[in-house]
């Protein structure tokens, strides 16, 4: 196949043949196609879209690039969340052992951060010793045993998906409906599952800003994830301001902790148990929403999920003693410093965005495939939109790995909250659900 010919025919606005899309994918992960080729393909998709045939087919076959996880007669439901990239965004780390302690098989594949926002890849691999690398026999094997893992596409599962998923994000063309859907689906699709719950972000930090936009992406991802045999449901949610009090990977860890150990952030919390409680009534397991809440609510009180969670990092070589340890510790970055308020005052806003680049450019977050990620800097106790503030008062505190990366993180972080005289009107976390 001559690649540059498609190239030039999606530049144009052409469609591609499904044998096109299937030739390049294939081309692609053997590495007979060069990035800089690809990542030119992939800006044309971004500026000409795919028709849902196109849509359809790249899906399928990013994820015939590697194996299908194939599951043993069992009465448990095999289910999974997926978000589409958010700030501060560790739902699915308290979220999959609250699955499985809930009698779901969990089989989570997951992504590294993304653009500007966080991935659960990066995140995990902050516990000292944990791999996400999973040949799918052992995936299998740990969830049959455990309920849960949680793992990365690799050579074996959605390869097309790990190497186009590295290149969007260093290239300008993660925003896109068509590339967000292929490359969540290809994974959830690789996965085997019943049921998927997506949660669509919305906002200034999220890809989708506009709610039109989000509305579609949900669409798209639902439309086509229940045609391939998936009850799917998707829940839009507020991507202005980031969940819970963190951003970054290991705090973020410690924040999913806490949720497991009932005390954690609202918000978090919140999305925990809405998707768990959407899983329970999509698989038939409860009737109406407000009863799958109740249980949900009442299992992650229990000890059961937070049990499950170390029997997980250990299946997947965490070295516990470390672990423990290391959530003990107030910092874990070299440098630790806090953004005081100068006037007393309500916190009538959080730009995401600002928070975001400020962990990516701690250290937090890629710029370029090369890039080394530090898994330690970031931001914690950030204050909530709502909370009212008295002078000198703590707006979140500062891990880096200098002082002078502290300084210029300090002096752009102003810019990101809002303080006002009186509190703001309180804003819907959850904007909207999509069903089929
Ligand atoms: N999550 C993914 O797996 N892929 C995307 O493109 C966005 C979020």
């Amino acid at each position: 196949m001559n690649f540059l010919s498609s190239l030039e025919a999606k530049r144009d606005g052409r469609s591609l043949s499904p044998e096109t899309i299937r030739t390049i994918v294939a081309d692609f992960v053997a590495e007979r196609i060069p990035d800089y080729q690809m990542a030119a393909m992939l800006m044309a998709i971004f500026f000409r879209g795919l028709d849902a045939g196109e849509l359809r087919h790249l899906t399928f076959a990013m994820r015939d690039s590697g194996l299908v996880l194939r599951w043993p007669e069992d009465s448990r439901p095999v289910v999974d969340k997926h978000s589409t990239g958010g700030v501060g965004d560790k739902v699915s780390l308290p979220l999959a052992p609250l699955l499985a302690a809930l009698g779901f098989r969990v089989p989570m594949i997951s992504g590294r951060g993304l653009g500007l926002t966080g991935g659960t890849l990066d995140k995990l691999e902050s516990i000292p010793g944990l791999t996400t690398a999973m040949e799918p026999a052992r995936m299998v094997k740990q969830v049959q045993e455990l309920g849960v893992a949680m793992a990365g596409q690799s050579q074996a599962i959605v390869p097309a998906d790990r190497l186009l998923y590295a290149l969007r994000d260093v290239t300008g063309t993660v925003p896109s409906i068509p590339l967000i859907t292929a490359s969540i689906l290809s994974k959830k699709f690789a996965e085997g599952l019943t049921a998927l719950v997506m949660d669509v972000k919305c906002g200034s930090a999220a890809f989708m800003k506009r709610a039109e936009d989000a509305q579609a992406l949900a669409k798209a991802i639902v439309g086509l994830a229940t045609d391939g045999g998936v009850n799917s449901r998707a829940f839009i949610t507020d991507m202005n301001s980031p969940l819970g009090h963190s951003a970054g990977n290991w705090l973020e860890v410690k924040e999913a902790v806490d949720c497991l150990e009932g005390h954690g952030p609202a918000d978090v919390v919140r999305l925990v148990v809405e998707c768990a409680a959407s899983l329970l009534v999509q698989t038939g397991r409860a009737v109406k929403m407000e009863r799958a809440r109740d249980e949900a609510r009442a299992m992650l009180s229990s000890d059961k999920p937070r049990t499950i969670w170390t029997q997980m990092i250990r299946a997947q070589g965490a070295d516990l003693n470390a672990f423990e340890q290391k959530l003990t510790l107030d910092s874990c970055a070299p440098v630790l410093r806090e953004l005081r308020v100068e006037r007393a005052g309500h916190v009538m806003a959080v730009d995401a965005r600002i928070v975001a680049e400020v962990v990516r450019d701690l250290g937090g977050g890629r710029l370029t495939k090369e890039s080394a990620v530090n898994l330690d800097v970031g931001l914690d106790r950030l204050a909530k939109p709502g909370v009212r503030v008295e002078r000198g008062e703590t707006l979140c505190r500062v891990h880096a790995l200098t002082e002078p990366a502290a300084d210029t993180a300090l002096r752009r972080l102003h810019d990101a909250f809002v303080i006002g005289e009186t509190p703001p009107a309180a804003r819907e976390l959850i904007l909207g659900v999509v069903e089929r």
